[in-house]
């Protein structure tokens, strides 16, 4: 039996509260009673409509995730969110150096690895996301860039935190994003192209860890997943489930991908 844990990734997309609890609450709707036991989802709306998010969805199945986190608990920062707060509103789940923090924010690898870390001593599970832009691809530098990506981000985590974390390959190229991307075209990667690089990053993570830990920590594959491109992907056997952006902001999109991972992992 195949695990799957499928994500949506708002961003800075649903900017009202009363709108995320309506997308939440329709999501829930639909997918609470067709969830199986080894697909898990998690949203990740906006910091205004976590908590109320977090409310509507308490006691379903669907599971709250924060989009970014700052790794002290409290004090004179300004702007960032506490990892308290995020377990406050409800979430289980954090996603940590999304390449637009990455990319736009200026994150950095020893950055990202301070949050895994906090993270995982407060007990929230990191969804650590890794991948190349348009240019390293072309000139063949993508698996020296998540080599190092995946090596300085999980840099000293205690061996027995290590089965909390996920990682979300997510190429640059593929992510519907034009600020990221101002000069290529937007594609999702074939599933042979995330194939490679899946099967590429289990390896490492073996190397890395052991059998044990690499070869169970979930991979999800992002950029672009849609309805119409989900199950060639999701059939990869080192692709564990998708973090998804545009196609989560509705019930009627983001539903036929979980589908299609409850359809390939019974
Ligand atoms: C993302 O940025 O996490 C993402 C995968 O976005 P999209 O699905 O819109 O390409």
């Amino acid at each position: 039996m195949r695990k799957f844990i499928i994500g949506g990734n708002w961003k800075c997309q649903v900017t009202i509260v009363e709108e995320a609890v309506s997308i939440a609450t329709e999501i829930a709707k639909e997918i609470n009673d067709i969830l199986t036991e080894n697909v898990e989802v998690f949203i990740a709306p906006s910091y205004n409509a976590l908590y109320s998010v977090g409310q509507v969805i308490k006691g379903t199945k669907l599971k709250l995730a924060g989009q970014n986190m700052y790794f002290r608990d409290k004090g004179a920062f300004t702007g960032e969110i506490s990892p308290d707060s995020l377990l406050d509103a409800g979430c289980e789940y954090v996603i940590l150096g999304h390449s637009e923090r990455r990319r736009i924010f200026g994150e950095t690898d020893s950055y990202i690895n301070q949050k895994v870390k906090k993270a995982l001593e407060k007990g929230l599970k990191p969804v650590l996301c890794i991948g190349e832009t348009a240019k390293e691809k072309e000139e063949g530098q993508t698996e020296t860039v998540i080599q190092t990506q995946i090596e300085n981000s999980l840099a000293d985590i205690p061996q027995e935190q290590l089965n909390q974390i996920i990682i979300a390959y997510e190429p640059v190229w593929a992510i519907d994003n034009k600020f990221l991307n101002p000069d290529s075209e937007i594609k999702t990667a074939t599933p042979e192209e995330a194939e490679k690089i899946h099967v590429f990053i289990r390896k490492l993570l073996i190397n890395k860890f052991g059998d044990n830990v690499g070869k169970n920590i979930l991979i999800q594959y992002g950029g672009s997943m849609k309805a119409s491109n989900c199950e060639g992907l999701l059939n990869i056997a080192d692709i564990n489930g998708g973090l998804i952006g545009g196609a989560s902001l509705s019930a009627e999109k983001f539903k036929p991908i979980i589908e299609a991972a409850i359809k390939l992992g019974k």
